[in-house]
């Protein structure tokens, strides 16, 4: 999983590339894939965020009958459960597909756990969407580690799409990230922590994206 390296995925999917930094260690990374962190399907999965904002689609491989058959699944609808997703048993994940992003977009992740490596996030956050001015059009919202799967966020996605991102409505929109997402206590975080911090670094990302 050394696609924090690639010229393609720094220039293309930089937050892909900062999610994949942010991966265990170097050595795991080394070994570890992207197949196998999306079709392990932990709500945390560090690169499952930034897929979801970058709009991918999972391609799928089985032979029921002698020939190969293939199918897409967006990524979006992958994932049913903590560890669980849509894939079949005789279901290979052969490809991850990327729409290439527009012109003017930008993209943002951040990850939070409690030690600076080696961690699994208490939440994660991702934005992508084609900023002008200080409007995102396109807006993809999605959060990890405060939902049974990652999730996309359509109510957050809905008030940043579009809106001037000045301090009233970066705070509007924090709130409803705040509300929209669904953690649970456990022991990297309590439910209310996950939310303040949903909230807090959102209106911080979105600041951040104003000014860029
Ligand atoms: C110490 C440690 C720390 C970790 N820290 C993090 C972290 O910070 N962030 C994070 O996101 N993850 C973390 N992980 C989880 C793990 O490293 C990642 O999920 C990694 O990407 C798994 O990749 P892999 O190729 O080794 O998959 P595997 O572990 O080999 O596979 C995972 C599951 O997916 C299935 N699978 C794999 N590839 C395919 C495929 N192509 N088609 C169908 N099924 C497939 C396997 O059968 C298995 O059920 C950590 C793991 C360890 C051990």
């Amino acid at each position: 999983m050394n696609d924090e390296r690639s010229s393609v995925i720094q220039g293309r999917y930089k937050l892909l590339a900062d999610a994949a930094k942010r991966v265990a260690s170097p050595q795991i990374r080394n070994s570890g894939t992207i197949g196998g962190n999306v079709c392990n399907a932990s709500p945390a999965g560090d690169t499952l965020v930034p897929l979801l904002v970058l709009d991918a689609e999972a391609e799928l491989a089985s032979k029921p009958n002698g020939s190969v058959e293939t199918r897409g699944v967006p990524l979006a609808e992958f994932f049913v459960g903590p560890g669980k997703t849509v894939r079949a048993p005789n279901e290979l994940l052969c490809a991850i597909r990327l729409p290439l992003p527009p012109a003017g977009y930008v993209g943002r992740f951040f990850k939070f756990g409690t030690r600076p490596a080696l961690d699994i996030a208490a939440i994660a956050i991702g934005f992508g969407g084609v900023l002008s001015g200080n409007t995102l059009t396109g807006a993809r919202v999605a959060f990890g580690a405060v939902a049974p799967v990652p999730m996309r966020a359509p109510r957050t996605e809905a008030a940043v799409e579009g809106a001037a991102l000045d301090a009233a409505a970066i705070a509007r929109i924090a709130a409803i990230a705040r509300d929209e997402v669904r953690p649970i206590d456990d022991v990297r975080a309590s439910a209310w922590y996950r939310r303040e911090l949903v909230r807090n670094m959102t209106r911080r990302m979105l600041g951040d994206v104003a000014q860029t």
